[in-house]
């Protein structure tokens, strides 16, 4: 938990497939309106997770990574499972590897940490924003 008067910032997704991006919500606000800054639509919250101050370079930096032109929907669910099945090795080579497979996500190769044991919250990142692409938009009401 963050220390009181903390910002906080929530992952959202825009509908029309830009890339993900962190909102600012004031504390207490679950009825805030989030709008896709490339855009301008309204997006919806990314369950999980939120970032400080300290933290939202992490996220920036990852989501800036995937290529989400090239990634496409139906593929992002798949990349995710095969991301998680090498995260289970506990070796970050296999999910150097596992990435490797897929132009979409080369970008990441530059971040990847190091040490290796942050390797974990680093592929955890990276297949909840997966998870966040794959899945359809369901309802703006998601956020209200
Ligand atoms: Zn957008």
């Amino acid at each position: 938990m963050s220390a009181d008067g903390e910002h906080k910032y929530f992952p959202a997704l825009c509908p029309r497939g830009h890339r993900a991006f962190l909102a600012e919500l004031p504390p207490g606000s679950g009825t805030a309106r989030v709008s896709c800054p490339a855009c301008g639509s309204r997006a919806r919250l990314i369950p999980g997770a939120y970032y400080t101050t300290a933290t939202r370079s992490r996220f920036e930096r990852v989501a800036e990574a995937i290529d989400v032109g090239a990634l496409r929907r139906e593929r992002a669910s798949t990349i995710a499972s095969e991301l998680a099945l090498a995260a289970r090795h506990d070796d970050a080579a296999f999910v150097v590897r596992a990435l490797a497979e897929h132009p979409e996500l080369a970008g990441l190769a530059p971040l990847l940490p190091e040490p290796a044991r942050e390797m974990h919250a680093f592929i955890g990142l990276v297949i909840a924003l997966l998870d966040a692409y794959a899945a359809p938009v369901v309802s703006e009401a998601a956020v209200e």
